[in-house]
């Protein structure tokens, strides 16, 4: 190949996102976005915003922004780092805190993205593999320069105890980001850990809770000198004025997401138990999915069935942990009556 590509750029493989199919009749339970509408807060905003604002550049650090996030959780401005969707808070998190022979850890499996962001910065990659039932399993001195920890986890949907977290950060030598995308579905937290430890970052998004996928807005928060190391090498411009605007008031707006939240939380127990009758081993989920395994029909086949049926869902086929398991998004409780009725139909025939 091309001897004008860096040789790490050639051998890794690139991010692949779920499908994001066009039809009218698809109903998609594969990438985690929220089934319902954003605070119509959001609406007003962006109806009320003049464009003559856009010919300037946005507020680089996002201070209004940023204000909002810390009145929420009750910290500073300074404890307060917002990126371009949680994806680049991730991606800064190496370039800040790992050097080039350190190393970056996760479980395996969780959010596929952190292998692929080491293989960019080409360095160390430090996996732990989840012990039997995708439980906290942690080697005996382990240690890595950055850990990111999924919680709850990805594509599990299980969460781990905060006293587990608590334990496990107080001791480690590294940066310890606990990556809670799917948080404000869970019994519990981590936000604590993080403005009571100088190593523990704590990530949020406003893609699954808030229903604003498509802004692309992620932040984290933590002690203020890792949270200056970011800002010192983001981009200048990392987060566009329409987005500062619309995360601002969506994140104001609490009533609105927690009410979305509570929705899918139900819609969750009802498809949850619905699946045990049908005899599907259910993880118990603290997110906006599910996490199960068919016993009676292959996870691959059950997947492309859905499929000819319309009904999108994720299957992570290529890896051995994963390959027996789907992963369900929770969409409204019409799509997921619907895709019960589909789930019983095939199970009947097969
Ligand atoms: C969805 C997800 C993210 C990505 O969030 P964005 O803000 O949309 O980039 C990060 N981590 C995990 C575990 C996720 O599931």
């Amino acid at each position: 190949m091309s001897d004008l590509i860096r040789k790490s750029v050639q051998a890794m493989a690139g991010y692949v996102p779920g499908e994001q199919p066009k039809g009218e009749d698809i109903v998609k339970l594969n990438t985690n976005e929220n089934p319902y509408l954003p605070s119509a807060d959001v609406q007003d905003i962006l109806s009320m915003i003049d464009v003559a604002v856009l010919s300037r550049y946005p507020d680089p650090v996002c201070i209004e922004l940023r204000k909002a996030i810390a009145e929420l959780h009750g910290c500073e401005v300074e404890n307060v780092f917002v990126g371009n969707g949680s994806d680049e808070v991730l991606a800064l998190c190496i370039r800040a805190f790992v050097e080039r022979d350190g190393s970056v850890g996760f479980f395996d499996p969780s959010y596929s993205l952190y292998s692929v962001l080491a293989d960019i910065e080409d360095v160390e990659k430090k996996p732990v593999v989840l012990g039997p039932a995708f439980q906290w399993q942690m080697p005996d001195d382990y240690a890595s320069s950055l850990f990111f920890l999924t919680n709850p986890n990805a594509p599990t949907s299980m969460q781990f105890s905060k006293a587990n977290v608590g334990a496990f950060v107080k001791d480690f030598k590294g940066v310890v980001l606990v990556d809670e995308a799917y948080a404000d579905f869970a019994a519990e937290n981590c936000m604590d850990l993080a403005l009571q430890h100088d190593n523990v970052l704590v990530a949020r998004t406003l893609s699954k809770a808030y229903s604003l996928a498509g802004i692309r807005l992620g932040y984290c928060v933590g002690n203020a000198d890792l949270i200056g190391a970011m800002y010192k090498i983001k981009d200048s411009y990392n987060v566009n004025y329409l987005t500062q605007e619309v995360a601002r008031v969506a994140i104001l707006d609490q009533d609105t997401m927690k009410a979305n939240v509570q929705a899918i939380v139900e819609t969750r127990k009802i498809t949850a138990e619905k699946l045990s009758e049908l005899g599907f081993e259910v993880a118990e989920s603290q997110s906006n999915f599910l996490w199960v395994k068919p016993l009676d029909f292959s996870a691959k086949g059950l997947f492309e069935e859905l499929r000819k049926k319309n009904i999108v869902v994720r299957y992570f086929g290529n890896d051995e942990l994963t390959k027996d398991y789907l992963r369900i998004t929770i969409g409204t409780a019409p799509e997921m009556f619907k895709f019960l009725d589909v789930v019983e139909e095939l199970m009947r025939d097969a």
